[in-house]
């Protein structure tokens, strides 16, 4: 039996304001309906500034529901977990949904050389991280679920759209891409329904539609990672865009007085270790900053300031263990540091 889920992930981590001042005021607008709830294991909360018509909230948490049911791995019956059941057994056809999930995801190993890598399905397992299970596993468990990781395992055929994951026992994750496809979703079903100015948070996965009520782009804030919460490190402005984080401050467990994040290494298994403390990844859509935030961490800084310059219109903020700031070339202009613990770093 899968274990239930008790534990969750509260990933808030953008904070929005609206107005130009140097100081952050929250949003607050004449009217705008908002809606939050639990699904995809945090709290998602859409609110839209520039329609009253609650029905629009029922359909963009339809869509969410739908893809809780669809995607999870915690869950029993979903499609991902007959995915995973057939491993090895035999290939399995998929939803349009499902087919860009892992497509996309494919692509993204691709350009991070496997280090992202939704096959990680088996090693997540494993770990429990973020569930009340969460456990360090040992070395011949690691050993043992490894050779289950490997996206070039995964056989994806377009034109039956089928996927077949040739080894038993491999499992597909969703977890680093999922957030990111859905809050696009989500904002397919505002833009279809006429709304224009509204702001999609998937548990800090952030999508923010046209413009605030006075007409200017939203005014976001990025949480300070020593999680004292509503700090920011600074803030940035942004209209029509997705902006991610992924870090090891907000689903982790502590053991021994070693704390063990969930962005794991497909090569050896463990969290990966390495300087940053969170990046977080401006970009036009959500699917792609929801993989490219967990694409960069997984890089490392040097390797992740290079990919993100390489990528048109996609730019990151780096935060290090050593509270320095490192920014990609196309937002330099639009970041404001606010918080003296951080420094700018290049
Ligand atoms: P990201 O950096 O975007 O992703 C990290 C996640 O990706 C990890 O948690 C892991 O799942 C996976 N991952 C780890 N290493 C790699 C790698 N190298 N390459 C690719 N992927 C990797 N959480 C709950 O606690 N309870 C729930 O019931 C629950 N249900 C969910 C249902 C759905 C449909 C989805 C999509 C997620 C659900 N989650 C649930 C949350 C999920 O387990 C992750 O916590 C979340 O997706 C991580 O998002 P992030 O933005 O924090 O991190
Ligand atoms: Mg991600």
């Amino acid at each position: 039996m899968k274990k239930k889920l008790i534990s969750m992930s509260l990933l808030a981590v953008v904070f929005l304001f609206s107005g130009c001042g140097n100081n952050a005021k929250k949003v607050t607008n004449d009217a705008p309906i908002s809606r939050s709830n639990f699904y995809l294991g945090t709290y998602c909360k859409v609110t839209i500034y520039d329609k009253s018509d609650e029905s629009i909230l029922d359909k963009a948490f339809n869509r969410i529901e739908e893809f809780d049911k669809m995607l999870s791995i915690n869950k029993e019956n979903t499609e991902v977990d007959n995915i995973n059941d057939k491993s090895g057994i035999e290939k399995v056809k998929v939803n349009d949904d499902i087919f860009k999930l892992i497509d996309k995801s494919l692509n993204y190993s691709k350009l991070t050389g496997g280090a992202f890598d939704t096959s990680i399905g088996p090693i997540v397992k494993l770990w429990n991280i973020g569930l009340d299970s969460a456990r360090v596993p040992s070395k011949e468990e690691v050993t043992k679920a490894l050779p289950l990781v490997g996206y070039k395992n995964v056989e994806l055929n377009a034109n039956e759209k089928t996927v077949y994951l040739k080894e038993k026992g491999m499992a597909l994750d969703f977890g680093a891409i999922a957030k990111g496809y859905i809050a696009d979703e989500v904002v397919e079903v505002l833009k279809d329904n006429g709304v224009k100015k509204a702001i999609v948070d998937l548990g800090g996965n952030i999508y923010a539609l046209g413009s605030n009520k006075e007409d200017k782009p939203w005014k976001i804030g990025i949480q300070d990672p020593d999680l004292e919460r509503n700090n920011i490190i600074g803030y940035m402005y942004s209209s029509n865009k997705s902006v991610v984080t992924s870090g090891i401050y907000e689903r982790f467990f502590e053991k021994d007085g070693v704390k063990y994040h969930h962005i794991l290494s497909p090569f050896n298994g463990y969290p990966f270790n390495n300087e940053i403390m969170g990046v977080t990844i401006v970009s036009d859509l959500s699917i792609d900053g929801d993989a490219l935030s967990t694409s960069t961490f997984s890089l490392g800084l040097n390797e992740g300031i290079k990919f993100i310059n390489s990528i048109p219109n996609v730019d990151a903020i780096f935060i290090t263990k050593d509270h320095k700031i490192y920014l990609t070339d196309g937002i330099r202009n639009n970041f404001s540091l606010t918080n003296e613990k951080y420094k700018l770093a290049n």
